[in-house]
């Protein structure tokens, strides 16, 4: 069995984005040369996720109003977690609801997905250096 490994690193100029990274994971597909096989892709980070979904403009905002409802960055002082000095209580419970991972299967050498079905990076405590993992077994 062949396994392959690699972080792909993102440093965000603004605190929340969602980038589609779906070239970027069939990119390490075909450098591990893996044909059929799984590939799982998560955030190393506890305010970041991986998903999947549609990758439309709208659709990108429609998540970021509604994370916005659900947990507001402001007011800080809402959150317990920030009485630690952070200011990224909701970033946690962003990432909660988006999820830590994505695994999907590897056919003929590509991502078989669904339709419409792209890789999104969830950013939610951004402007500064942040890595999601890449690791592929197959053969
Ligand atoms: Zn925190």
């Amino acid at each position: 069995m062949k396994s392959y490994r690699e972080e792909l690193w993102f440093n965000t100029s603004s605190r929340r984005e969602y980038i589609n990274i779906t070239d970027k994971v069939q990119e390490a597909i075909n450098k591990s040369r893996v044909k059929e096989g799984l590939c799982l892709v998560n955030a190393m980070h506890i305010t970041a996720s991986v998903y999947i979904n549609d990758a439309e403009q709208g659709l990108l905002q429609d998540y970021d109003d509604w994370l916005e409802k659900l947990a507001p960055h402001e007011p800080i002082s809402h959150y317990r977690h920030n009485n630690t000095g952070e200011d990224n209580g909701d970033a946690h419970l962003k990432r909660q609801v988006m999820g830590r991972e994505v695994v999907v299967a590897i056919t003929e050498g590509r991502l078989d997905f669904g339709p419409w079905e792209q890789i999104f990076y969830g950013e939610f405590d951004g402007r500064r250096r942040k890595r999601i993992l890449v690791k592929i077994i197959g053969e």
